[in-house]
């Protein structure tokens, strides 16, 4: 999608980041009728947003996100009835097969959080998988399901919201990369873009992965760091399997042509990056539960960042810029032992064709949350980042709550109470 406009000199607020979580605070300020623009580096839904599986899902979600993610899959819906075609989205299920004694025992837990919310999960027995899961090698003890999941397609549904944006008024400007954050009197004033400046009282932060390094000149800090997920995706096949399913080791999603995402669900390479230096104590509890498939990678991109300015010029061609889009290499070999534990699961898929298989960098945070906050020190500030591989689901419904806290609307702040910057101490 080529999406071009002039540089507006002032608007009313300024989203950082083309992905989910910018444009759907955007869409939702322009909604509320407010003169919004969004900076993108690159393009819209370039990084994480249309590099995902497209699962919309509540289940597996922790507590304190599961309001939000409830409150999104109802956004959802409506985006879906609201946009002009078809942009994949199917309520359609997440299955988590009890496979090993660890899963077997998060299920269990789960079910009881899914209990406190009324959610419409359940341990589903053998003979009722085989009944949801056409095909399934007997492997788990049990499944939990959670029907009133959904999934969507990514790269559809970014390009319809981008257009909701627009047509709501919203400005989207691509290959516009924002510098830094204009400060007068100890509040926003705007933001330095590469193409020039625009004023504006209200700056929101929905970087992605870049988050940490743009908030960092304002005195604000983010542990956040970076994984590489690798993804394949199928040619169509004639095998329905309805709901999306997870295993150890593996993620499927079955896409409305008949094509599967397969993926080496909670496997993944973690860089190891200046940041990972500076943040690793915070990470050391997660790091404990997934040193088995989180693999530690030292490559160049430690030399890159370390090469970072503290503090990215505004005069000057910036790392957003040099980098437009983080395009990192996907794990051939993940992949090629995801195609054979798919073929142990589900022997119809043994020979599955692969059309494509990319790589995506997800932003993460210690306790795995978003930051969905105002920022105390910085008047003017909203930050909304963090979202730990499963942004998308929750997109909608983060974007609203983000643009309540830029419109000051207090509305949503029971969703959000345990997703505040305060928490990381
Ligand atoms: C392989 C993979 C699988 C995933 N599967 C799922 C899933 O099934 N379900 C789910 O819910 N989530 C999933 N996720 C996570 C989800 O995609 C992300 O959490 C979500 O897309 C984050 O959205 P975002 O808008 O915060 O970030 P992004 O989509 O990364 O967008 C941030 C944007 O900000 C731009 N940007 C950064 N800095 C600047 C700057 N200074 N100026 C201008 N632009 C800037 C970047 O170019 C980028 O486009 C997955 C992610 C990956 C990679």
């Amino acid at each position: 999608m080529s999406i071009r406009a002039h540089l507006p000199k002032v608007a009313d607020a300024v989203v950082v980041g083309g992905g989910i979580i910018g444009c759907s605070t955007a869409y939702y300020l322009a909604l509320a009728g407010l003169d919004v623009v969004v900076c993108e580096k690159g393009w819209v839904g370039c990084e994480q947003s249309s590099r995902n599986w497209g699962l919309i899902r509540k289940q597996g979600r922790h507590p304190a996100e599961i309001p939000l993610t409830i409150h999104s899959l109802e956004l959802w819906h409506e985006l879906a009835t609201k946009v002009d075609r078809d942009i994949g989205f199917r309520v359609n299920g997440t299955l988590y097969l009890s496979d090993t004694e660890k899963r077997y025992d998060a299920n269990r837990k789960w079910l009881e959080h899914a209990q406190a919310f009324d959610l419409d999960t359940a341990m589903l027995g053998m003979e009722e998988l085989r009944t949801v899961a056409p095909g399934i090698r007997n492997q788990a003890r049990d499944a939990l399901f959670t029907p009133s999941d959904a999934s969507a397609d990514p790269h559809l549904a970014m390009q319809a919201l981008a257009e909701l944006v627009m047509q709501e008024g919203g400005q989207i400007l691509e290959q516009c990369a924002v510098r830094g954050v204009d400060i007068e009197a100890g509040r926003v004033a705007g933001v330095i873009t590469e193409h020039g400046r625009i004023r504006a009282p209200a700056v929101v932060c929905a970087g992605g992965a870049w988050s940490g390094y743009f908030c960092r000149p304002l005195g604000i800090q983010l542990p956040q760091l970076k994984v590489i997920s690798s993804v394949m995706l199928s040619q169509p096949t004639d095998h329905v399997l309805g709901p999306a399913l997870w295993s150890q080791g593996m993620g499927l999603r079955r896409r409305p042509d008949g094509s599967y995402i397969v993926a080496p669900a909670g496997n993944a390479d973690c860089p190891i990056t200046p940041d990972f230096l500076r943040f690793a104590r915070s990470y050391l509890p997660t790091y404990r539960d997934s040193k088995e498939t989180v693999k530690l990678q030292f490559t160049r991109r430690f030399l890159t960042e370390l090469s970072w300015p503290v503090a990215p010029s505004h005069r000057h061609r910036s790392p957003f810029e040099c980098e437009r889009v983080l395009d990192p290499k996907p794990n051939h070999s993940l992949i090629e032992r995801v195609r054979r534990r798919l073929g142990d699961t589900f022997p119809d898929l043994a020979d599955i064709q692969v059309s494509r298989i990319w790589a995506g960098m997800i932003d993460v945070m210690p306790d795995e949350l978003p930051v969905i906050d105002e920022c105390h020190s910085l008047p003017g500030l909203v930050i909304s980042t963090g979202y730990s591989g499963h942004g998308f689901g929750i997109g909608p419904g983060a974007g609203q709550v983000t643009a309540d806290l830029v419109l000051g609307q207090g509305n949503s702040s029971s969703l959000i109470s345990g997703l505040r910057l305060g928490r990381l101490g």
